[in-house]
Formats: C-alpha cells, structure tokens, sequence
C-alpha cells in the first residue's frame, strides 16, 4: 500500500467514524452477519441413472425446532410431482408451459419416498400424508407430511433417514434432463419452513409449505449441505458448494463430493459435452482503491466494511458459444463487485456459472445458491447480434439472487417481489452502470435501448395492475404475476430512488441487505428498515402499490391561459356611477398601450390514493421553464397564475423520475400547437412509441 493510499484511507475512515457519529445508532450498528442461523443439515448420496434419467437416492435430514413450543410433524416438498401427470396444481396452472418451453409428451418427472424413517429405524411410511393447503387438489403430490412419535422439544433435534427414487423431467420448467444434459434442481425430499410465531408477521406458529405452483418459486431453511453424487465418468459436473473430494469408482462411474454451509438449496449439473473454465474473482485486482474509497462513501461506511472477498469462478460453457466467454467472465465479474460493494462481499468461496445447451434452455436464467445458470444462443457469436447485451443481463440478474434470495431469504411462494422485484431494480443498476442508462439491452449504429424502454412499454401497454404483494398463485391472469413481481416493482423502486436521491437510497438498501443477510425478510421487514434508514416512513408512498395495485398516474385536466379582458360595467368614480361596456373596455385597453395579462389555470390530477411528490415545469412565453412541487396529497390541484406572459407548456415530472406512472401521455401540453418552438414535449420516442402501442391495442 503506498503511502498516499493510506492517508486516503485515514481520512475516509476519520470523516466515517465522525459522520456515523452523527447518525441515529440503528443505521451505524449493522455489520455484515458471517453465517446463517442453521436449521437444516443434509447429506445426501445420489447416483444418477443417465440411460433412464433416474436418481437414486439416501438422504440424512436433521432438522432443529427454531421456535419456542413442541412440534410433532413434519412437512416435505416432493417438487418433482408437478411433473408427474396432468392432474397436478403445477400443470393445471400452467398449462404445461413455463417461459415459452413446453412440456414434452413423454417428459414426465415424479419422486418417489421409499422409505422414511427417524434415525433409530422408526418407520414414519405409515402416517406419510399427502398435503394440498393451497388449493385442496386431492392429486396434487408436491408436498407430504409425517407425524413423529414425540414432538421435537424447543431447540432440539430430529433426525431422519429418507430413501427417494427420481424420474427426472425433460426440461422444460428448470429442471430435468435434455439428451445427456441434466441440469438437478428441486430434486431431493425438502422440508418446509417451520416459521416461528412473530416471523414474518405470523401469530401463530406453524409450517410454511406451500404446493408446487406453475408461478412460484421456492423457500427454505438455511443450513449444510453435503452431496455426494455418482455419474458416467464421461461427464462434467459442477454443483452448489466447494467440492471436497472426486472419486474414480473404476466400474465406469465417478462420485464427487460438494459441500456448503450457509445455504438452503443444492443443485448440480452433468454433461459430458461442457467446457469447464476456471477463473478467479481477485478482489484486490478486480476493485481498486478508488472504487472502495467511492463506495464507503456513499453508503457512509468505513472502508473495511467495503472489503469483498476471493471467489473461485468456475464456467460451465457449451463449445458452440466460447465465443461469448469473454462476454459471460466480464459479467460475473462485474457481478462480484457491484452487487459486493453495494449489498455486502458475495460470502462463498465459489461460484458456478452453468451455460445450457440448446435444448436445456428452460433450465438457464436460474438461480441457486452459490450456483446459476445462463441463457444465450450460438446466435449472438454473430454481428450484429453481438450487440444484444442478453447473456451479460442474465447473469448479473441470476448473479443478483445470490443476495436477493440465496441471502435474503424471502418467502418466494408469498411475496415473489422482495426475490425478483428487487432483484430485477438491482440489476438494472449495475447493467446501467456497465453499459449506460439508455443502452442496457441494445447499442448498435446508434440505435440504443434499455431494460427501462422495455418494462416502461410493457407497463403502459399491458399493466396487469394486481397488488405487489401476494401469492404468486392468486394474480388474475396470466403475465400478472411476472409483471407485478419484476417489472411494476424495479419501477416502484427506481421512483423510489429518485425521491430520496440516489445516496440514501443506496444507504437504505445496504442497511436492509445488512440486516436481513442469511434471514428471511418479509415485505414489512423491508418497508420498517428502509423506513428506519432513511428516517420517513415509506409506507403511505409503497403501501397503495404493494398492498393494493393502486396505479399511479398524473395527468392534465383543463389547461387555459387566455388574455385578461379589461374590466367592464358599472364603476364608482368621483362623478358618480358610470357604465363602461365591453368594447368600450376592450377599445381603451388597446389604445392605451397597455401590456395584456393572461389569466393562467392548470389543473393536475392524480388518479387513485397514492401520494407521491412531483414537480410540475410551468413554460411561459419568453421566460425559463419554471418548476413547482406539489405534495401530491388531494386528487387534484388548481394552478393560478395572474402574469404578463401567456403559458406556452406544462409537464407534470418533466424529468419523469416517477416511472411508476403508468401513463406518460396526459403528462404534458401544448397551450396551443405552435411549429416554431421546439417541441421537447413529444421529441421522446417513447411517448411515440406509447401512442402507437395504444392505437393498435396491445
Ligand atoms: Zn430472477
């Protein structure tokens, strides 16, 4: 370290110590936790049958009571049963699709327990149930429960031995097999949550174990795993976690072992046709001193809290797309340290980055812990699509559920938004950040085009306004859950962003990453820390949309400025009281030479409850655009202006910060069409694009 480094250091970590100082304690007393409180511990030995696409399976599940009174059944997910026939809730509601992959006629997948027993041989098989708590669908297999001869006491442990065989399913909806590609996720017996009374708002305690549903994702305890698995030894693999040891079984087979604390998931993946890259993420090289110093301040924290860690990166890549290595190491890369220095060092020794092949392709875009998979097309090795930003936004977006799931556990059944809505608003920073607002997705001869156009568009010609927050099982039609749980939430939080101002904005989060790190926050525990640190409380500006699906939108009423008309009728003057007609009025004011006044009114209105400040630009003729803020607290405002000048223009957001206004359009007007000045108002594509979307009817 040289020398001017350290005076830098000092300073910064001087002006900190006194800035913190000056802060309320809550938002100073956050530090990153080193590991989760662990629940759960598997060990799991597996051995995949690649000809019949089976496993056979022997796990050891040792689950401790987190809450404070006896609990005397357990509850399992069996996620591979949404594959087993037509008649399962998974398939009813989805048709059979998942993200435009179908599933095959003869791709069906299902789990078997063969035998379930506690660790003294006491068979459970007997009082093994079969549970469907959210739709009662009698054929529904994805989750069983057991009753234990004694309940486990507060704090204590059960042990279970379960033995399971797997058909797995061609892939279609992230799991299964394609060829000789098996991508093994949601693959093993899992418990559910036993969530204690005051987790997550919950009264009462109880196990949260929901069906496998065509729009949900998953939910789990943290805590060990250790996997051995045995595959042809053709293949490559990789999994969740470190690899501790590989074995040559010398009958064609090898085994390899991972293990990994401080996670609730495993998966794995084999194919004999990957390339396997390793790479290190060197913290020291890949962030400079400046980028720390940068960092600490704007989240106001002393550099050592800014230190990220090294990762082994290993890259799983198809042959037909190593031309897009380059492309997939910069974005995890880039991944490492952005989300690292915002949200807190990635705390794992590795990460695996699994690129499907073409016909596994309902297997990318995925995330597990310390494990994703991405999603590309031999396509884009090619000009001009090598312009198509698609395979970086993947993986910095499965990247970002290493903090926005793997750590910040939330229930993805019951609240999918706290995973991928701020998740997707995460992304869309660091893709903004790499390739510029305007040109996150595309930037070709000039022609560029961002994740913002994109949902922004999406949002206007299609918004699917349901409640934020709800199951994801429960939204009204198809497209709803994906657009409320994504898109309507990076909006709410950009506009977020905007009326706090991009430093406390960036200093809330980090508190909430902070706090909830290796826990399972719920959509209150984030509304009372970013309340907390940022000292207003958010929930009148977040509650309508995330509770409710209130819209927001501003927009114009009647907009006048006409000339003042001099004043006509009967006056009082010294000689009595003296009639003045209209005309007469008119005729003295003109040869009089008198300046006209115009008489100004706007009225702004905002459909719905919600409360959001905005600033309204006034343009009057010949003078600079003026701004005004309203609190936005009534269903409308009237603006007066009494002047000189006549109104030209008036833009409610002129600089559309709050993008989760559903409708730009009524936002701004013309007094009167006049060609000669500049017409800003209209000069945004966007706007263009809006109109031509709503006259076609999409
Ligand atoms: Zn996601």
């Amino acid at each position: 370290m040289r020398a001017s480094t350290r005076l830098l250091r000092a300073v910064l970590l001087a002006a900190a110590a006194l800035a913190s100082s000056l802060l309320p304690q809550s938002a100073s007393a956050d530090t990153l936790p080193e590991q989760a409180d662990g629940v759960v511990d598997y060990r799991i030995t597996v051995t995949l049958d690649a000809g019949k696409k089976q496993l056979q399976g022997r796990e050891r599940i040792t689950w401790r009571n987190p809450s404070a009174e006896p609990v005397a059944e357990l509850w399992f997910h069996l996620y591979l049963n949404a594959f087993q026939n037509t008649n399962s809730t998974f398939m009813r509601e989805s048709g059979g699709q998942l993200r435009g992959a179908e599933i095959a006629s003869d791709g069906w997948g299902w789990i078997n327990v063969d035998t379930l027993k506690l660790a003294d041989g006491t068979d459970l098989r007997p009082t093994f149930h079969f549970q469907s708590p959210d739709d009662h669908n009698a054929d529904d297999r994805t989750v069983a429960s057991v009753r234990l001869p004694a309940a486990v006491k507060p704090g204590e442990t059960v042990t279970l031995d379960v033995d399971f065989t797997a058909q797995l399913p061609r892939i279609f909806a992230r799991t299964g097999y394609s060829g000789d590609y098996f991508l093994v996720g949601q693959w093993f017996p899992k418990l559910g949550v036993y969530e204690p009374a005051g987790m997550r708002g919950r009264e009462t305690s109880g196990w949260n174990c929901h069906q496998f549903h065509a729009d949900s994702e998953f939910y789990a305890d943290f805590g060990r795993y250790r996997v051995e698995f045995t595959v042809p030894a053709r293949f490559v693999v990789g999994a969740t976690g470190q690899r501790v040891d590989r074995r040559d079984n010398g009958n064609g087979t090898t085994t390899y072992v991972y293990e990994q604390a401080n996670v609730h998931d495993f998966a794995w993946t084999a194919f004999p046709g990957f390339v396997e890259v390793k790479r290190r993420f060197e913290s020291a090289r890949e962030v400079s001193s400046q980028e720390y110093a940068a960092a600490a301040r704007l989240l106001d924290r002393p550099l050592d809290q800014m230190r990220l860690r090294d990762v082994e990166v290993t890259l799983l890549m198809q042959p037909e797309h190593m031309a897009q290595l380059d492309r997939h190491v910069r974005a995890v890369m880039l991944s490492l340290k952005s989300f690292g220095l915002s949200y807190g060092y990635y705390p794992h020794p590795t990460l695996t980055v699994v690129d499907p092949p073409f016909g596994g392709a309902g297997s990318g875009g995925m995330e597990y812990p310390t494990f994703i998979t991405g999603g590309t097309s031999a396509l884009l090795n090619f000009r001009p699509f090598t312009h198509i930003n698609a395979p970086e936004e993947v993986v910095v977006h499965e990247f970002g559920h290493q903090y926005f799931q793997g750590m910040l556990a939330s229930n993805e059944f019951e609240e999918a938004w706290l995973d991928e809505g701020i998740n997707s608003y995460a992304t869309g920073r660091v893709m903004e950040e790499a390739f510029g607002p305007d040109a996150t997705l595309i930037s070709f001869l000039g022609w560029r085009f961002g994740g913002r156009d994109l949902i922004r568009l999406e949002y206007t010609a299609n918004a699917l306004l349901n409640a934020i927050k709800q199951p994801a099982w429960t939204y009204s039609e198809p497209g709803a859950y994906t657009f409320n749980s994504y898109m309507r939430p990076e909006l709410m939080l950009r506009t977020l962003e905007h009326h706090l101002g991009p430093q406390l904005m960036a200093r809330a989060m980090r508190t909430y990453a902070e706090r909830w790190r290796f826990r399972h926050p719920s959509t209150e525990d984030f509304l009372a820390t970013m309340s907390e640190a940022t000292g207003k409380d958010l929930r009148p500006l977040l509650g309508p949309v995330l509770y409710r699906g209130d819209i927001l939108d501003y927009e114009l009423g009647t907009v006048t400025s006409t000339p003042t008309r001099p004043a006509a009728g009967y006056f009082d003057t010294p000689k009595g009281r003296t009639l003045t007609t209209q005309d007469e009025a008119d005729a003295k004011a003109a040869a009089g030479n008198h300046a006209p006044q115009f008489d100004t009114a706007v009225i702004v209105r905002c459909r719905e409850d919600n409360v959001w400040p905005v600033e309204i630009a006034f343009k009057f003729e010949g003078k600079p655009a003026e701004r005004v803020w309203w609190d936005g607290s009534t269903r409308w405002k009237r603006f007066e202006f009494h002047r000189p000048e006549k109104l030209e223009w008036v833009d409610i957001d002129p600089e559309r910060r709050l993008e989760l206004d559903v409708d730009w359009l009524g936002n701004a007007r013309r007094v009167e069409p006049d060609r000669r000045a500049a017409v800003r108002l209209t000069s945004r594509w966007l706007l263009v694009m809006q109109q031509i979307l709503t006259w076609v009817g999409l």
